[in-house]
C-alpha cells in the first residue's frame, strides 16, 4: 500500500525457505506473492518452483512494467511455464489516466506486457493461464459495479490493443496509510468513513479475506490481512511469526481476527478483497 521504487525492504532467504514448509504443514492452497515488485527478489523463481511442486496455486501481483525491464526479459516465459496466475494493477483503460497516476509511459509498457502475456497464452480458454486486472477508484467513493466496469475494460482493451484478460477485480480504497493521508489532507476522512459505514453489508462478512488468509510481512511477522499488516495491528496469536508457525503446530481455525474502522472498506457495498468484489 505504501510501495515505492525507493523502498529497500527485502524478505531474507531464511524466511523464504520457511514458506514451503508452512505450505506443507498447514496444507495451504494458494501462495499469493506481492511487493513492490516481487519478481525482483533474487529468490522469486526458486520459491515459485518449490511451491509449484507442492501443487499450490501461485499468484504473482505484478506491476506489468517489470516484464518490459532490462534483466527481466525471461520473466513472462517463466510465469507461463509455471502456470503462475498474474494479477496486475491497471487503474484505468485510458492512457492519460494511467500515466497521470503511475508515471509517464507506464500505460504503454503495461499494454506491451499484456500483449506479451496474451501471446504466451494468458487469457486463452484452453491454456489455464490466468491474467486478472485490478482496479480501484482514485476518489473517496465506493467502487462501481465490477461486472459493468469489466465490460468497459474488456471492450476498450480488446478493440484498441487486442488485449484480453480473465477478470477485472474491483477493490475499494482502504482508509489507511497513503489514502488516509490524502483524505485527511482534503478533509474527507470522516465523510469517507461514514460512507463505508452507511454501506456496510452483512452479507460480505463470511467472505472477507481475513477468514481464510494469512498475511506475512517481509520480516516473517504474521497478520490477519495486508491492511492489518500495514497498520501493524495484530493480536492474533500474538506475536506469531513464520519461524514460530513452522516450529510448532498451531490451530489456525477459530482464532480471533483484529478488526477496526478500516474493515468497513471490506464490507461496504459489494465488498472488497484481494480477489475483487465479494457479493
Ligand atoms: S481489513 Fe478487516 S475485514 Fe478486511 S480483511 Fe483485514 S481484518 Fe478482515
Amino acid at each position: 500500500m505504501d510501495a515505492s521504487p525507493l523502498r529497500k525492504e527485502i524478505m531474507s532467504d531464511e524466511i523464504i525457505s520457511l514458506i514451503p514448509k508452512a505450505i506443507r504443514m498447514y496444507d495451504l492452497k494458494v501462495l499469493d506473492i506481492t511487493g513492490g515488485a516481487p519478481e525482483m527478489h533474487p529468490k522469486f523463481k526458486e520459491l515459485v518452483v518449490k511451491a509449484k511442486s507442492q501443487n499450490v496455486e501461485i499468484i504473482d501481483r505484478c506491476n506489468l512494467t517489470i516484464l518490459r525491464e532490462k534483466g527481466y526479459e525471461d520473466m513472462s516465459d517463466f510465469l507461463a511455464l509455471n502456470k503462475v496466475r498474474v494479477v496486475a494493477s491497471l487503474p484505468c483503460y485510458l492512457e492519460e489516466n494511467v500515466d497521470s497516476q503511475r508515471g509517464k509511459g507506464v500505460f504503454k509498457k503495461s499494454i506491451e506486457a499484456l500483449i506479451l502475456l496474451n501471446k504466451l497464452g494468458y487469457a486463452k480458454s484452453d491454456t489455464n493461464l490466468i491474467i486478472d486486472l485490478v482496479y480501484n477508484p482514485t476518489a473517496a467513493i465506493l467502487p462501481p459495479s465490477q461486472q459493468e466496469l469489466e465490460e468497459g475494460f474488456r471492450k476498450h482493451l480488446y478493440s484498441n490493443y487486442g488485449v484480453k484478460f480473465n477478470k477485472l477485480l474491483v477493490l475499494a480504497n482502504m482508509p489507511i496509510k497513503r489514502f488516509s493521508e490524502y483524505l485527511k489532507h482534503t478533509n474527507q476522512l470522516e465523510s469517507y468513513l461514514d460512507l463505508l459505514k452507511e454501506n456496510h453489508n452483512e452479507k460480505n462478512l463470511p467472505l472477507v479475506m481475513c477468514k481464510d488468509t494469512l498475511s506475512i510481512d517481509w520480516k516473517g511477522n504474521i497478520y490477519d490481512c495486508d491492511f492489518n499488516q500495514q497498520l501493524e495491528i495484530n493480536n492474533f496469536l500474538k506475536p506469531l511469526t513464520l519461524v514460530e508457525l513452522v516450529s510448532q503446530n498451531f490451530k489456525l481455525e477459530g482464532q480471533e481476527i483484529t478488526v477496526a474502522d478500516h474493515c468497513f472498506g471490506c464490507t461496504a457495498g459489494s465488498g472488497s478483497s484481494c480477489g475483487g468484489s465479494l457479493t
